[in-house]
């Protein structure tokens, strides 16, 4: 019997209108009910306490913020001249309008507290849908166009169950049916049944459901969630990707996703100081000291309390006084990040649209996953862009090389995709996050064992120096996990 979600559309449906390399599912839907949402602090405080706040991405904004509603008074520091940290989109550089994200690429409609925020500024929310046909694979040498109604006979060594099914219908039978409940209960990422996936990787989670060698490689090529399925936690996958993340339809904000957290930011204008580089944490007890570079001079700022959001790998670059422990230390020293550089090949026009495909590839040549914008102001005849999204060590590799190399290289694999992309291509822009100094890499991303390892102590306050940020989270490497972790810590703030 088909099963119908709460929109009356079949699982199989919403499968692939969310799908768009998001991976696909849905906990909202599969799970109803059960999206908690962050709890708020209630009241106006009668302990106004003057607060720092380290960073103004989306953890610092959201904790500055809620401090500031209850009565508190708070200052944010940034090192960037610009709010959103990982939120960042890309206008400058290019031609017509086009605008594109070298951060965080979508919303979810399950994220409770960035609705709040996007509803209460009413921005224009644009859903990122899986278009039905003209997805370009490139996969094991073989290129293929997916035609609609028509099933792919995979380059891969798929079982007899598998054969003739698209990669959502195995995610929806290995993945979506063997999760329990408790996924879309993030309170509960420590408890069992859903903290027993934490020492288990995503590959072997789809072994022990019966998945081939074949279909997991057609996985990790077509799923951004299993890009690197035995270094993924089963735990964090659960709770963040199909707990959460897929819980709802993905969706763009309209004039760029930064719109959010630049709106937080005005909110905030008088309370907000950027070209801050903090250096320094000093908690002496009857206050905190934090030391910082400000346009180039030292400075101190004081406090009663702080709360640092720097990303996991910035977080070794400052130091705490008194040192933080030997867990938390362990903890930053050992959750990893997921590596992604975006590399932007700029086009005089949405040429593929010739072939009558979208632009959308998925593959497993160095070029990975392919994005493509066309939002010029003339989206027929406007400049438009080419995506190619990397993740691990390709990501890094693509990092370390001239801005000059990594475009040419990824030209050069785009052309194994878009024969004609040289004679069309005008420009080229790369985004690594692992070079950005104020983040030093992708989205945190436990491996097996790691939540239930450094989840704890990433999470826990020193002194009176408390931590948030999306590696906080065990709604990792989202944007509605940085923040529920700032709401979070302002609550312990409040209540400290
Ligand atoms: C490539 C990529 C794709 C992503 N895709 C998605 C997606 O599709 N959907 C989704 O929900 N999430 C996505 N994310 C994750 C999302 O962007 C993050 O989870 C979220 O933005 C993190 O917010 P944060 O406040 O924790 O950290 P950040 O945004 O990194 O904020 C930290 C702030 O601290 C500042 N800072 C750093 N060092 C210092 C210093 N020494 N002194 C003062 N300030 C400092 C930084 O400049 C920054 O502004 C993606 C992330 C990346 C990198």
């Amino acid at each position: 019997m088909k099963k119908e979600s709460k929109e009356g559309i079949s699982r199989k449906t919403f499968l692939k209108q969310v799908g768009l390399g998001f991976g696909a599912l849905g906990t909202g839907i599969f799970f109803p009910g059960s999206l908690s949402a962050a709890s708020f602090l209630s009241g106006s405080t009668n302990n106004p306490k003057n607060v720092v706040v380290v960073g103004a991405g989306l953890a610092g904004l959201a904790a500055a913020r809620e401090l500031k509603a209850n009565g508190h008074q708070v200052t944010i520091l940034e090192a960037r001249n610009r709010p959103g940290g990982r939120v960042s989109t890309l206008r400058e550089p290019f031609p017509d309008g086009i605008y594109a994200e070298e951060g965080a690429a979508a919303y979810s409609d399950s994220y409770t507290e960035a609705l709040k925020l996007i509803n209460e500024f009413k921005f224009e929310k644009i859903p990122w849908a899986m278009p039905e046909e003209g997805i370009v694979y490139h996969l094991n040498g073989k290129r293929i166009v997916s035609k609609k109604g028509e099933a792919i006979d995979w380059p891969y060594e798929l079982s007899a169950k598998e054969k003739g099914k698209d990669p959502f219908a195995l995610v929806q039978m290995y993945i979506i049916d063997t999760l329990p409940k408790e996924t879309g209960m993030p309170d509960l990422w420590d408890k069992a049944p859903v903290v027993n996936f934490d020492k288990t990787s995503l590959a072997d989670y789809l072994r022990k459901q019966g998945a081939s060698e074949g279909a997991i490689k057609l996985l990790q090529n077509t799923m951004w969630f299993a890009a690197v399925p035995e270094g993924t936690s089963g735990l964090s996958m659960a709770m963040s990707d199909f707990g959460f993340f897929m819980g709802g339809m993905p969706f763009i904000l309209k004039g760029g996703n930064d719109l959010l957290p630049k709106e937080m930011a005005k909110q905030m204008k008088g309370e907000l100081h950027y070209g801050v580089e903090v250096k320094t944490v000093e908690d002496l007890e009857e206050k905190v000291v934090i030391s910082a570079v400000e346009n180039g001079k030292n400075t101190t700022y004081e406090a009663d309390e702080v709360i640092v959001t720097l990303p996991l790998k910035v977080l070794k670059n400052v130091t705490f006084k008194p040192a933080l422990s030997a867990a938390k230390s362990k903890a930053i020293e050992g959750m990893p990040v997921l590596n992604s550089t975006r590399v932007f090949i700029e086009v005089d026009k949405p040429f593929w649209r010739e072939e009558g495909v979208t632009g959308l590839v998925f593959s497993d040549l160095p070029l990975m996953n392919v994005n493509a914008y066309h939002n010029a102001k003339d989206p027929e005849n406007g400049a438009a862009m080419l995506e190619s999204y990397v993740v691990g060590e390709r990501a890094e590799e693509l990092g370390e090389m001239g801005e000059q190399e990594a475009i040419e290289q990824q030209l050069q694999e785009m052309k194994k995709v878009y024969p004609e992309v040289q004679e069309h291509f005008t420009e080229g822009y790369v985004k690594a996050w692992s070079e950005d100094p104020y983040a030093l890499g992708g989205p945190s991303w436990p491996g097996p064992g790691d939540v239930t390892a450094y989840l704890k102590d990433l999470q826990s306050p020193h002194g009176k120096i408390h931590f948030a940020g999306e590696h906080t989270s065990i709604l990792r490497s989202t944007m509605e996990g940085a923040l529920r972790s700032g709401i979070r810590a302002a609550q312990e703030v409040q209540e400290s």
